[in-house]
């Protein structure tokens, strides 16, 4: 498959404006502004495009929510607070390939008649920050930004807002809190953001990978678009692989491409001669899938049939050295500290999942332990404000329906069999 995302990244001054359009770049705006805006919606509703930041929400659908709303003005937001761990796929279109997201945003933001655009940048990617800034100014000069633009009656302005470092804010309320100077923490749906969003104005959050599509939809068409991938679930996907495999990298792949293939045919396998073990498919908060059962298609609508989720397409892979109650002891580590505290559920659940985990693997776990991590799980699940406790929740649900065994000899034991062996 062509590049789309990632198409010229290799030269070294891809994020170049020049080099961009040496490649057709931008071409895109003008043939999107030959079009009325509700077309433009069109062609993404026929590209069946989902949104790639986890959930796989179809991108025009949720257009049509805001543009269904007459208040004005309605803002469009790019969701760049790229924190699951494991996920590195936003990074190289935000580093290399930044004018392919600003075309994206200024297509999108004429059909959403939105005037107003902002990347929310994850705190920790400063590099990327400099990047966006000079390609954002770079573009305002050739009157791709700013007020009409291209001679035409379009204003579109675009600035970068840099978070602060919390998981959270990559939840879209969140998100808007942050942005509006305030604590991120998750609003209550509804309303949703489509129609009170930021500064309770229509507000449509998509992802980075998402708006890098839509130039290309625009140039070849929503049906021809259509073709890559599958049949629900369409277009080009970027899958960030880590852990112990010969080639850890970003692999654009067409949308639901075997996960065996990503490991081994991709990233070149597991690393001196190891087993695979498991893989965390979509992310730290996805469910863990076994090393006999990898042979699923990385889409949003397969991935739930196999007990587990796309998520980010954050590929994290294991060895058979990993201990798995360590990496749940880690995993919810993470997520009672990036918990935000608003609902009892994560806010205690977390804290009380990490603390039993801890003593599980310290050699100090109780008889029952395995049965009280469970019914604090079936609390959590379903129960909580945002996704981030279900995550939590489910990362030991999915580790004790594959894994159950290293946990009952954890406690039984008192120590780690895979510690004494390796
Ligand atoms: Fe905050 Fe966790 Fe509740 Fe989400 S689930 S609102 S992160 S406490």
């Amino acid at each position: 498959m062509e590049k789309i995302l990632l198409k010229n990244i290799e030269n070294p001054n891809s994020a170049d404006i020049r080099e961009y359009q040496k490649t057709g770049g931008y071409q895109s705006i003008s043939n999107a502004f030959e079009m009325q805006p509700r077309d433009v919606i069109e062609e993404v509703k026929s590209s069946g495009l989902r949104g790639r930041g986890g959930a796989g929400f179809p991108t025009a659908m949720k257009w049509n929510f805001a543009n269904a709303d007459p208040k004005f003005p309605k803002y469009l937001v790019c969701n760049a607070d790229e924190g699951e761990p494991g996920t590195f796929k936003d990074r190289p279109i935000l580093e290399k390939n930044p004018h392919l997201l600003i075309e994206g945003m200024v297509i999108s933001g004429y059909a959403l008649r939105a005037e107003y655009g902002y990347i929310y940048l994850r705190g920790e990617y400063p590099l990327a920050k400099d990047i966006l800034d000079n390609a954002i100014a770079q573009a305002r000069e050739k009157n791709y930004l700013g007020e009409n633009i291209l001679g035409k009656n379009v204003k579109f302005e675009l600035s970068v807002y840099q978070g602060a470092g919390a998981y959270i804010c990559g939840e879209e309320t969140a998100l808007i809190e942050s942005l509006e100077g305030k604590k991120g923490q998750p609003r209550s749906k509804p309303p949703f953001p489509v129609n009170v969003g930021a500064w309770e104005m229509p507000t449509i959050v998509n992802n980075v990978e998402t708006l890098s599509n839509v130039p290309y939809i625009i140039a070849i068409g929503g049906e021809a678009y259509s073709k890559i991938g599958r049949e629900d679930c369409t277009g080009p996907k970027l899958y960030c692989v880590s852990g112990h495999v010969v080639k850890p990298g970003v692999y654009e792949l067409p949308m639901g491409t075997n996960l065996r293939d990503i490991i081994y045919k991709h990233a070149g396998g597991i690393k001196n001669n190891k087993k695979l073990k498991a893989v965390l498919p979509g992310g730290i908060s996805t469910p863990v899938l076994p090393a006999d059962r990898i042979d699923c298609l990385m889409d949003f609508i397969s991935m739930p049939k196999h007990g587990s989720m796309l998520g980010s397409g954050a590929v994290i892979v294991m060895d058979e050295s990993v201990c798995m109650v360590k990496v749940a002891h880690r995993a919810l580590k993470f997520f009672e500290h990036e918990s935000c505290g608003k609902c009892v559920p994560c806010r205690e659940g977390t804290g009380w999942l990490r603390q039993i985990l801890g003593r599980i693997e310290s050699g100090k776990g109780k008889q029952g332990d395995i049965e009280l991590l469970s019914d604090i799980t079936d609390i959590m699940s379903g129960r909580t404000f945002c996704p981030l406790g279900d995550g939590a929740a489910g990362v030991v649900t999915g580790m004790l329906r594959h894994f159950r065994d290293e946990f009952e000899e954890h406690i039984k034991s008192g120590h780690c069999k895979l510690s004494i062996d390796n």
